[in-house]
Parts: C-alpha cells; structure tokens; sequence
C-alpha cells in the first residue's frame, strides 16, 4: 500500500518509519528545509557553526514507551544523558538548584540529528508542501484513493494518507477534502484545539565566560526558561543562549517589530543573568505560532473509519504535548494500520 504523511516531525517520521518497517511503501512530504519539526536546530554566530536547539531544548522520558526511542537514538551516538546543573529564579531573584523529576537527553551536535536519523529509513520529500488532498474514491477508474495536491501544480496518489502536522495545519489539509469523505467530525474536533505561542531568542557572546548552569527556569512575566547551548555542545563551544518566553509575552507582542521585541527581552535578560548579556555578539529572534498544546485531543490518533479511503491525523496535540506524545501517536498509527492494512 502507498502511504502518503504530511508532516516530517517526530510524529509523521516515527509513523513513517514503522510503516515502511512492515513493507509499505511510505513517502513523506515536508514543507520546510529540515526533519524533526519543532525539533529543530539552528546555525549561527560569526563562523555559522554555533548550534542553537531553539525549538524543543531537550527531549524527556516520561514514559518507558519513549525508552526504546531514546535508546536507539543513544546507541547511535545521538543522545547522551543532559546532567545539568537546573536552576531555579524565583520571582525575587533567588536562584536554587532543582532535580528534574524526568531524566533529560541532549545531542551534542543538535537535535535535527535525532529527526535526520528517524528519517533515514523513509523517503522524505523537503520543501514540498502539500495544499490540499482530494477523495479520488474506488467509483472513478483511478488505482489510488487519494490525490495529493502542491501549489505548483504537481500532483501525486496514494492509497491512504497521514496528516502529521499542528491540528491547525491538518484543519487546513483536512478542509480541501470537506465535499468528499465524512471528514466533518475530524475538523470539529481538530478545529478545537488551541496552542500556546512562543519566541526563542537566541544569542550569542564569542568567548565571553559560560555559565555553569545548563538550563535557568524563571518566575517570570517575560523569560520562561534559558538554555545554556555551550553546556550542550561541550569544549570550545560559543558563549550562547536560547531564551524562551512566556506565551503571555508571545501573545502580548506577536505583532511588535521585531526590534522592540528583541530588546525587550535582552533587558529582561540582563536583569535575570547580569548586564554583561545585553549586548550580544549577534542574535536571531524566532516565533513560535503553535509552540505547545493547550488542550490535547484524548486519543493517540484520529481516523475516518472505513477501508475505502484510509485517512488519519497524528501529532503531538494526541493524548499530550510534548515530543512523547508525538512520538507515541506516531508509533499508535504505525502500528495500528499495520495490522489493519496487513494484506
Ligand atoms: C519552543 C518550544 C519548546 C518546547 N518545549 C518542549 C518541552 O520542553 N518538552 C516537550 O515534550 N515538548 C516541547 N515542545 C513541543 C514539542 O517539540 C512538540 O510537541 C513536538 O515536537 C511536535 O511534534 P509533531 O511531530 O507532532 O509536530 P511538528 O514537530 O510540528 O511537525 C509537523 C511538521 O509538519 C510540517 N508541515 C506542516 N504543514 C505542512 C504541509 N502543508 N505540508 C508539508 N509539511 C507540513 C511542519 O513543517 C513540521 O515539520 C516545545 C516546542 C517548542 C516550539
């Protein structure tokens, strides 16, 4: 059977994956540069080899279904445990360690790595996104049950399809098949679920001094956390951070120039790690529009039932918000079609 997933984050690629694992042939289609999605790493500084981890900072297990993702992606050299030291600042300034109740996992070399390793075993299409599906449906004398459409003009068929994006990104994918298939309840239920926004910015200080703290947590109206990216990337790395504000803060001003937004914030950074950081060396300022789920669908995927024209909806918005969730609903749909889809 040819599967078509939208969407080469952790959900569509682990989906993908297991697919093709079980002999389906599985092509992914990804509108953007780079595998893993929010997990997505960034280069910068004056050599352009400072590595920024400026979506997800760290992967977590919760679970011990995300063990064996966390296993594989070690034994390839991928991961290595990230021991800290986390720090707590507190609203009046005072700074304590903390001890994560989750062990926490780091990739030295950034964590696209982990999404380039999960898409090795499937054929991913960059740069190609998909404007919409169209029910092509057994009645027609065409093999396939789904057209899939790019907005050059170019079409391509599968037999079923995965949409593995944020839910407003499947609403969007799932409204062009709203005449043809009994999508309706899907877009209800994906047309519910909202998100939280977010900015990471990022920023750099040459040889300045690194910090011995790996990640700061903070009470606080603007910064929610900073990542010590140095701390990540071991010997020799560039002074640089990744500062991640507040949905508040995202929500306040995702509107503002881009300049008022990144000053306000390296004011707020100096207050919280000392004047010296606010002049960096250089620094890059990105918006996240969809950054965490706020309120999760409760299943590990969604699908429209019926063998005629297979359709299903993954993601990080199933059952959770975070990569396990992503993780695990790929790995529910993989699974779940594989034995469904077994002939
Ligand atoms: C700043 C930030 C901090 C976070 N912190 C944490 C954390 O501490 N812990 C945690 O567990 N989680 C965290 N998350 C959330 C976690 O990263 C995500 O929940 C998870 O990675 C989502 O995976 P996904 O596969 O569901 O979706 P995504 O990673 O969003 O993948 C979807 C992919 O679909 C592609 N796409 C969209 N539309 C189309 C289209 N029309 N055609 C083709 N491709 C398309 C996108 O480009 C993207 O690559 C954080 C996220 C952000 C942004």
């Amino acid at each position: 059977m040819k599967i078509a997933v939208i969407g080469a984050g952790v959900a569509g690629l682990t989906a993908g994956r297991v697919l093709a694992e079980a002999g389906h042939e599985v092509v992914v289609f990804e509108k953007s540069k780079g595998y893993g999605g929010r997990l997505a790493t960034r280069y910068a500084g004056a050599k352009g080899d400072t590595k920024l981890d400026y979506g997800l900072p760290y992967i977590e297990a919760g679970s011990p279904k995300i063990e064996s993702f966390i296993n594989h992606l070690q034994s390839k050299g991928i991961l290595e445990p990230f021991v800290g030291p986390f720090v707590h600042k507190d609203a009046e300034g005072k700074t304590k360690q903390v001890k994560p109740t989750r062990k926490r996992y780091i990739a030295p070399d950034g964590l696209n790595k982990a999404g380039k390793e999960l898409a090795r075993m499937v054929d991913v299409r960059l740069e190609t996104k998909v404007s919409g599906i169209t029910h092509i449906g057994e009645d027609r004398t065409r093999k396939r049950s789904w057209m899939l459409n790019f907005p050059t003009g170019y079409t391509e068929n599968a037999d079923a399809v995965i949409i593995a994006t944020s839910s407003k990104q499947a609403y969007a994918i799932l409204n062009t098949t709203i005449d043809e298939v009994a999508t309706l309840k899907l877009l209800r239920d994906v047309d519910s679920v909202e998100y939280e926004p977010s900015f990471s910015f990022m920023a750099g200080y040459g040889n300045a001094e690194i910090p011995e703290w790996a990640v700061m947590e903070c009470e606080n109206e603007i910064i929610s956390s900073i990542t010590n990216e140095a701390v990540k990337r071991g010997k020799d790395a560039e002074c640089s951070f990744v500062v991640h504000t507040t949905s508040g803060f995202a929500q306040k001003h995702m509107n503002s120039d881009q300049e008022r937004i990144e000053e306000i914030i390296l004011d707020e950074l100096s207050e919280v790690i000392g004047g010296w950081s606010a002049l960096p060396d250089w620094k890059q300022l990105h918006f996240w529009r969809y950054s965490k789920v706020i309120n999760p669908l409760p299943c590990p995927f969604m699908e429209v039932v019926g063998n005629d024209a297979p359709i299903a909806l993954i993601g990080s918005y199933m059952n959770g918000n975070s990569l396990e969730s992503a993780y695990l609903s790929g790995l529910a749909i993989g699974t779940y079609w594989n034995d469904k889809f077994s002939d």
